[in-house]
């Protein structure tokens, strides 16, 4: 019990959270139990949804569909159009090498780097898979973004014991509640 959850900070914060892919876009497609990324993505955005409204954070969902694939300008633009103060992106992640865990990506290196420490700490203090830090991450959806945004990738479905933990609802749940108390974490500091 290092570290409390910082909800209070949440309270009447407008946070955009981006479920990744979507609709004829599966993203990545499990090597194992042929997940598809986009479920997994909507999934855990949906808990993270649940998990800041009970904070007291207004949200806005890029999709809340899985047939719905908004266009990755639109995506970071609606974050600028409702004046977020956090923009968060879900992804599940792969690599043709033999690798596992959470990693979190920024691009600038004042906000965006702050709010990917945050998040990827509080994954790091266990959600079943280990933290791999942060990292610097040339994604259009961060660079284009003029909010504080962080594109968290929560396990490699390359991996086989990746992919089998991460199907599960309760590390989507686990998930989700680090990156809430991560984005709490930010906005306190
Ligand atoms: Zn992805």
């Amino acid at each position: 019990a290092a570290s409390r959850p910082a909800s209070a900070s949440l309270r009447g914060k407008r946070i955009v959270v981006d479920p990744g892919h979507g609709g004829d876009d599966p993203g990545m497609i499990g090597t194992t139990y042929g997940t598809m990324e986009k479920d997994l993505n909507l999934q855990t955005a949906l808990y993270l949804h649940d998990d800041l409204e009970a904070a007291g954070a207004r949200v806005t969902m890029t999709r809340t569909r899985d047939d719905e694939r908004p266009s990755l300008s639109a995506r970071s633009e609606l974050a600028q159009s409702v004046s977020a103060d956090a923009f968060i992106s879900i992804h599940f992640n792969s690599s043709p090498k033999k690798i596992s865990g959470t990693l979190t990506f920024f691009y600038s290196e004042s906000d965006d780097l702050k709010l990917a420490r945050a998040i990827e700490n509080r994954l790091g203090e266990g959600i079943a898979l280990k933290s791999n830090g942060v990292s610097f991450g040339d994604y259009h959806i961060l660079r284009t973004n003029e909010t504080p945004a962080a594109l968290v990738e929560l396990g490699f479905l390359t991996n086989p014991d990746d992919e089998s933990i991460v199907r599960r609802a309760s590390y989507q749940r686990k998930a989700a509640q680090a990156i809430a108390e991560g984005i709490a974490d930010y906005l306190s500091q």
